[in-house]
């Protein structure tokens, strides 16, 4: 019996409610479904429920995936980390990258982004304490970067995007959104145009939508567990 119908539609009355408790408008509130790991099946029927924007880490199981679903106009999120020799294909085949964290990633996707397509939506990635990964700009170096990425012509730098460590502890969840949210009202106040905040997984959206998450990026609780996958280089 396949309960992702269901458990989106648990995923979607969480993100109201806590965007309602928080005084925002659910609207504000974006959902990504994070179908990494699972069949293409899966992203049909979530696609069938109503969703229309999924996030991927891996290119090589994101691609077949993307064509198995090509005859729907699904909104497809890179969220994994960036390598050089993947770019080319990122650029052809997605609409986000969350993950962005180097200046030559980031002139590469927009070297590569077709000029019939329209410009890649970008997220940069920062490296706040206790990270769940090695990925990610430390703060500090964020605003140089931001600033460089923002000249890129296929590119539109839409944002910030975070990846703590799991805690349970929703007090340190909040302190690491809360940090990114003001590192994107200082960038915004030095002239960038930023609208996007990609925080928030499972187990912290609450928080994060608390502290201003613009887009939660949601996997198991839409999905199911995946199975254990080795970090990528
Ligand atoms: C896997 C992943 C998610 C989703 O995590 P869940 O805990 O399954 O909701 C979100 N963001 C990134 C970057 C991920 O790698």
């Amino acid at each position: 019996m396949n309960q992702i119908p269901e458990q989106l539609a648990r995923v979607r009355e969480r993100i109201d409610a806590a965007a309602t408790a928080c005084g925002r408008p659910p609207g504000d509130v974006h959902l990504l479904a994070v179908s990494k790991t699972k069949p293409a099946s899966d992203v049909r029927s979530a696609w069938q429920a109503g969703q229309r924007a999924f996030g991927e880490n891996y290119l090589q199981d994101a691609l077949p995936k993307i064509d198995a679903l090509r005859d729907l106009p699904i909104e497809w999120h890179f969220i994994g980390r960036l390598q050089s020799n993947k770019t080319a294909s990122i650029a052809a085949h997605f609409d986000w990258v969350h993950a962005v964290d180097q200046l030559k990633h980031a002139q590469r996707l927009s070297d590569q982004r077709r000029d019939d397509q329209p410009p890649l939506q970008v997220c940069l990635q920062v490296n706040l304490s206790g990270e769940a990964s090695k990925g990610g700009v430390p703060a500090d170096e964020a605003g140089e970067l931001a600033h460089a990425i923002a000249r890129l012509p296929r590119i539109r730098l839409r944002g910030l995007m975070v990846l703590p460590a799991p805690t349970t502890d929703t007090g340190e969840q909040r302190a690491v959104f809360r940090r990114l949210r003001e590192l994107q009202q200082c960038l915004v106040a030095d002239g960038l145009d930023l609208d996007t905040l990609s925080m928030g997984m499972s187990g912290d959206m609450e928080s994060a939508i608390a502290e201003g998450a613009t887009i939660v990026r949601i996997g198991t609780d839409i999905f199911g567990a995946r199975p254990a996958r080795p970090e990528q280089p």
